[in-house]
């Protein structure tokens, strides 16, 4: 009497992926509704199923469906959008601006349908996703029949779907609450990383996980910038300061882990946490490599990931399978690390125990359901075949396998692709709203690149803020007379400083665009110790907007902020056609002089040797109070013995400065 079922496979060589690596040169493997009720030798299974369907798998690799650990899967739609540039430029310059311009559920509904589409092509049948509007990602992707853990991102920084972080927290938890239970969807929080994400950030995102029972996925130990400062402001690497912020009491998927000590990988056993390793996100972000074989041999779940589109830039599983063996034997210099099998299971077994959803998938075990994927090997970049040593199949499929050798894919018991068709996606209709999308943020782009007053204000953070003042600069013999003449009676000092200035200026080749200056101030105490040091970002206006008799000049500077970024940063977001670097000693005293409020400063130019400088400057606010404050400066400067005939200008200097 044969047992009935939905499903039977034949003629297939059956990779289970179990902890045995079993597999059947002539297997067989059985479907009733969503789970897997056998699997086995063919002569054997024949004879005790009967099924509404047979497939003939005409000899191909029938495997468990590959599972991408890590991905934020709707940014296909910003797929070589900004390419070789380093991560903070990257994230910060043109990643979060756009998303702040265009993340939407429509948009997050496109992408993830695309990226479904694109991962089923290529055998995946889950992944693990960190993005914005989760709750439309969770919708596209049961609607497309994929398995997925699906983490809505909570950060300090507004997102495009939060202004606030408790307002991403309560998105979060509502996300949960709608999707626990899901047959496809397994809903979790994703705090993006501890250094976006404040120690309150982490502790309530990891009690929500907790509540729920749900998984939390995070960004960690990604560059070693980020390990570097966290060293530096809290005395400890990444790993020990989330745990001190109770992030393991939660099923943590860690993503990267790229800078981690054996330390921290003994925590990350100890706590059961999952890391996905991103092999092409890594190299081509040049993060490092992280230590793959040292994780798994400690006993880690380590699962692999494509990353996001925009820093990969495809979500192909086959080229980071073979990328993560061989990034592993390059990095240890020992090409026996990391075989084939063990690349394999990381991309579907170890995966699943990555995502914490081992019990549900990642092998071809009974009671597991039906995800899996047939793969073709009998193509010309894949014959012939050994099979002498069992490690040979697995060497086929990641040495010389393509995503493209997929020919069909089942997920939860239902087909989603079917001879490289695929059935629950419309991959014509997608391909052509794809290129309305890209059309509309290139010409957002391209019309924000053309201004560098608008590139600045894209960054973030920080405020368009217009200030006037007069100022007038001459050249300076000796400082000696000046600073007596300050102290004279007819000035009231209010305030002194002393300053050690490094200032960079960006210029451009049109003019029109004004430049950028990036100041790093270092005030100096009485001992000639550096008190503190302070970085600002000035846009001055390109003209000088009026002048003054004497050289008396009104000058504009239309953005004011400190420098949350690194010198560096700013120079490859600008991309200045020249740049022109002062180094000056600067005593600053703000003075009243017959009632009116003045800076007075005294530069000593080092570099390049310019010599000294006396600058009087006033902020202004109306035409009047200009022109009544211009001939006080006059007045000033002569009153501190300088000739006001002589007066130059810091356009000048910095000419002068490129000329050297
Ligand atoms: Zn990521």
């Amino acid at each position: 009497m044969s047992e009935s079922v939905d499903t039977l496979f034949t003629n297939a060589i059956v990779l289970t992926m179990d902890e045995k690596f079993t597999y059947y040169e002539h297997g067989c493997l059985a479907v009733r509704d969503d789970c897997i009720v056998a699997v086995g030798a063919e002569a054997e299974l024949k004879e005790q199923f009967t099924a509404k369907e047979v497939v003939d798998c005409q000899g191909k690799v029938l495997m468990p469906g590959l599972i991408n650990a890590h991905t934020h899967a709707a940014m296909v739609l910003l797929r070589g959008l900004a390419d070789d540039l380093r991560l903070d430029v990257w994230l910060m310059g043109y990643m979060m601006p756009v998303e702040r311009e265009f993340v939407s559920p429509e948009f997050v509904r496109l992408g993830t349908q695309l990226a479904c589409a694109e991962m089923i092509h290529s055998g995946v049948t889950c992944f693990a996703d960190m993005y914005y509007f989760e709750e439309h990602v969770a919708r596209a992707t049961a609607e497309a029949g994929m398995r997925a853990v699906l983490g809505q991102t909570v950060l300090k920084f507004p997102s495009p779907d939060a202004a606030y972080y408790e307002e991403s927290l309560a998105a979060a938890r509502q996300f949960i609450q709608g999707w626990k239970g899901h047959h496809l969807i397994v809903p979790s929080v994703a705090p993006h990383a501890p250094y976006t994400c404040p120690p309150e950030i982490l502790k309530a995102c990891s009690e929500l996980a907790v509540e729920f029972d749900v998984p939390l996925h995070i960004h960690i130990s990604e560059t070693a910038q980020e390990v570097e400062n966290m060293r530096n402001e809290n005395g400890m690497p990444v790993v020990p300061y989330v745990k001190k912020q109770r992030l393991f009491e939660a099923k943590v998927l860690a993503a990267h882990c790229v800078h981690i000590d054996d330390g921290e990988i003994k925590t990350l056993v100890n706590h059961k946490a999952g890391v996905a390793h991103n092999p092409s996100s890594n190299l081509k972000l040049a993060s490092g490599f992280a230590p793959v074989s040292k994780m798994i041999n400690a006993g880690l779940n380590v699962g692999i990931g494509t990353d996001g589109a925009a820093s990969n830039n495809d979500l192909d599983m086959f080229e980071e399978i073979r990328l993560a063996a061989f990034i592993a034997k390059v990095h240890t210099n020992d090409p026996t690390v990391l075989p084939a099998q063990t690349a394999l299971a990381m991309a579907t077994r170890l995966g699943a125990k990555a995502l914490h959803i081992g019990h549900l998938t990642g092998t071809l075990e009974v009671g597991k359901r039906a995800d899996l994927i047939m793969v073709d090997i009998n193509r010309l970049h894949n014959v012939p075949r050994f099979r002498r040593d069992p490690n040979n199949i697995y060497a086929q499929i990641v040495y010389a396998g393509h995503a493209s050798d997929v020919s069909d894919v089942m997920i939860n018991g239902k087909w989603v692709l079917r001879n490289q068709q695929l059935t629950t996606l419309d991959e014509a209709a997608l391909l052509k709203q794809a290129a309305v999308y890209s059309e509309r943020i290139d010409a957002f782009l391209i019309e924000r690149e053309q201004s560098v007053l608008s590139k600045l204000i894209a960054i973030g953070g920080a405020t368009e803020a217009e200030s006037f003042e007069i100022q007038i600069k001459v050249r300076l013999q000796e400082r000696a007379p000046v600073i007596e003449a300050i102290h004279r009676a007819q000035i009231e000092i209010l305030h002194y400083r002393h300053y050690h200035e490094f200032d960079t200026y960006f210029s451009f080749d049109d003019p029109a665009q004004g430049r950028i200056r990036y100041r790093e101030d270092e005030l100096i105490d009485n001992n000639d110790k550096v008190q503190n040091v302070r970085y600002r970002l000035t846009h001055l206006g390109e003209e000088r907007e009026r002048r003054y008799p004497s050289e008396v000049l009104l000058s504009r500077s239309r953005f004011l902020a400190p420098a949350v970024h690194s010198l560096r940063f700013y120079r490859e977001y600008f991309k200045p056609a020249s740049e022109t670097t002062i180094e000056k000693e600067r005593l600053r005293w703000r003075v009243l002089f017959q009632g009116t409020e003045f800076f007075i400063n005294i530069d000593n130019i080092t570099s390049p040797q310019l010599g000294s400088y006396l600058e009087v400057k006033s902020r202004t606010w109306s035409r009047l109070d200009a022109e009544h404050k211009s001939h006080m400066a006059v007045e000033l400067i002569r009153y501190l013995g300088a000739d006001p005939e002589n007066a130059v200008d810091q356009e000048y200097l910095a000419l002068q400065s490129t000329s050297d």
